[in-house]
């Protein structure tokens, strides 16, 4: 027996909505990548309207009369731990969270942002915040009214409520309650390092290389580890990133510096992973949450995964430095696999967050969670910003910011209107070596296999777990079910200790 002609006629009604977006997402890849400068004003009008399109098929009124008459279809709703009742919950989710915000808010949103990104980008470039502040102020009083159009539980805030668009289940008690403890284990295992005696050479990361040579070869690993080129591309923009408008037609963006190949080589290791897990979802399922990515959080743990529990290991090198004497010849020699595995993990408190290194990384996302979460609530004036963010860099790197550039003009989130996102980038580090872990468990000679240039364990084993489910389960309960437990700091902390201590010569 098929599905009952609602639930049909829903899915029906999504898959347009998501028509729209899709289409979007390809006019944002090429604004990135291929626009001219001159294209900008008439994108901001098409991306414009696309969202006011989408935002008024997904809130319509018979989208809502669908969902009710499925809910009340007891063959719909007879099993709980069915896909169609996940893909019922999460519909009737994203349409209630859709249909609070009055379309007037979406707008304006809409408006101020796209300005305010442009004027992020002229006071980054003149490190001059007070350029940045006025626009920064209407966008965490525009946040604040969607916040309230959405709500909070009593025992929540503010911040939570647009967390929740980013992180399902997410609260900024939840993140600190991660957070505290594991701030103070990082600080102990920096002291360590940063005492230490011994450290790896960083030769390799000085290293100029042929940019053109640097392409092909990182393609080249993309391919290697999984990523599907018959149904993705890859190309160079100033911040990469992973777009395109559905599983078969993923767009990756990366870049190149001349002096290190580990920074585009990172990169795009760690846009493949986000590649990766949209390739993995079900083409069948397109448009509906069954085919689309849990939550950001989740998203992060698959590039980091690839990025730094596969790119960052003495395996993946021991396969990568023959590999890269293939397409360097005379320029790498000299280099053994165990050098640029230490390059690769050098570890070095710095200003700039996406430069970080994995030691450091979370540090820079607790300021931000901090900061944000005070902007939200009102208890941090947006004048004051540049103020409380070197003062938290001091307390937390220990390192006297020089300017705004290198401060709190640094991300772009913020002037985007993204605030809750932050804490998604550290909570996919934790759940990138919990399910590791449990990968290592479950596939017999898995890092040896990397040795050999073996990858497709590892993306299987993600793509059966993570990336087929699509919306099945939501965040803690998908770490549950890959892990078999909560997500815990504990596994990520035993990474980072195992990998770093032998490298600066500490037991
Ligand atoms: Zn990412």
């Amino acid at each position: 027996m098929g599905a009952p002609a609602c639930y049909e006629s829903l899915l029906e009604a999504t898959r347009e909505a998501h028509l729209i977006g899709a289409t979007s997402a390809v006019l944002s890849w090429d604004q990135e990548t291929m626009m001219p400068p001159g294209g900008v004003e008439l994108r901001s009008r098409q991306l414009a309207q696309l969202a006011r399109l989408q935002h008024e098929l997904s809130t319509a009124e018979r989208v809502g009369e669908l969902l009710s008459q499925c809910e009340a279809d007891a063959n719909l709703a007879a099993d709980p731990a069915s896909p169609t009742t996940a893909a019922l919950r999460e519909l009737r989710r994203d349409y209630s969270r859709a249909t609070k915000l009055p379309a007037s808010l979406v707008e304006e949103l809409a408006k101020v942002t796209s300005i305010a990104q442009h004027e992020w980008a002229e006071a980054r470039k003149a490190s001059d915040f007070s350029r940045f502040e006025p626009h920064l102020k209407r966008i965490v009083e525009l946040n604040r009214q969607t916040a309230a159009c959405f709500g909070w539980p009593k025992s929540g805030e503010v911040w939570d409520a647009l967390a929740e668009g980013y992180e399902p289940g997410c609260t900024a008690a939840q993140v600190e309650a991660v957070f505290t403890p594991l701030r103070a284990q990082l600080q102990a295992i920096l002291d360590r390092i940063l005492g230490a005696t011994q450290r790896p050479s960083n030769r390799f990361n000085e290293l100029p290389l042929n940019t053109d040579t640097q392409q092909r070869f990182v393609r080249m690993v993309a391919e290697r580890i999984g990523f599907d080129f018959n149904r993705g591309r890859l190309d160079t923009s100033t911040h990469p990133f992973c777009g395109g408008s559905h599983c078969r037609d993923v767009r990756l963006t990366t870049r190149f510096s001349p002096n290190c190949l580990l920074d585009g080589l990172g990169s795009t290791m760690h846009e493949a992973g986000h590649g990766m897990y949209e390739q993995g979802l079900p083409f069948d399922q397109c448009g509906t949450p069954l085919g689309e990515a849990v939550s950001l959080g989740i998203h992060e743990s698959q590039s980091r995964l690839w990025e730094n529990q596969v790119g960052r290991s003495r395996a993946f090198w021991k396969w990568g430095t023959p590999q890269l004497a293939q397409f360097f010849g005379a320029a790498v020699a000299g280099f053994p696999a165990e050098e640029i595995y230490g390059a690769a993990n050098i570890v070095e408190p710095g200003y700039i967050r996406v430069d970080a290194d994995e030691a450091t990384y979370n540090m820079h996302i607790m300021v931000r969670f901090q900061l944000e979460r005070r902007l939200i609530s009102g208890d941090l004036d947006p004048a004051d910003l540049p103020e409380a963010w070197n003062e938290l860099y001091r307390v937390y790197l220990h390192l006297e910011v020089p300017d705004d550039r290198r401060g709190c003009l640094q991300d772009v989130h913020w002037s985007m209107g993204a605030f809750g996102y932050f804490p998604t980038y550290t909570l996919g580090t934790l759940t990138a070596a919990q399910m590791y872990e449990a990968a290592c468990r479950d596939i017999p000679g898995l890092e040896a296999g990397f040795g050999e240039g073996q990858f497709a364990p590892l993306r299987e084993w993600l793509n059966a777990r993570v990336h087929s489910l699509g919306r099945q389960l939501r965040p803690d309960a998908l770490c549950r079910s890959v892990t078999g437990a909560s997500l815990s700091a504990e596994p990520f902390l035993r990474h980072l200790r195992s990998k770093l201590f032998p490298l600066y010569g500490l037991s």
